[in-house]
């Protein structure tokens, strides 16, 4: 089981949480985007072997939206932080 350390909560398992998908992906742009980039930013995403960021709620805790730096091989836990600060 995956221990992820919330930064308001502390160290909590992953049956807290739910997963959000990849943090890295951005939204197109509405006014310029093709059928095409709304596609892929609907239907496809890698499947990396190794470090991912990812966005996972802390659901069953004080429900923030963290950014979870974590190695899809190991599933070592990296960095941690808040979604809201990951964005600016
Ligand atoms: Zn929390």
């Amino acid at each position: 089981m995956l221990l992820i350390p919330c930064p308001h909560c502390g160290v909590r398992p992953e049956t807290e949480f739910v997963y959000g998908g990849d943090a890295t992906v951005r939204r197109p742009d509405p006014k310029t985007a093709s059928l095409d980039a709304w596609a892929a930013y609907i239907y496809e995403r890698d499947n990396p072997k190794g470090p991912h960021t990812e966005l996972w709620l802390h659901a069953s805790g004080c429900h923030s939206w963290l950014v979870v730096e974590r190695d899809t091989v190991t599933h070592a836990i990296g960095q941690v932080r808040q979604a809201r600060d990951a964005a600016s």
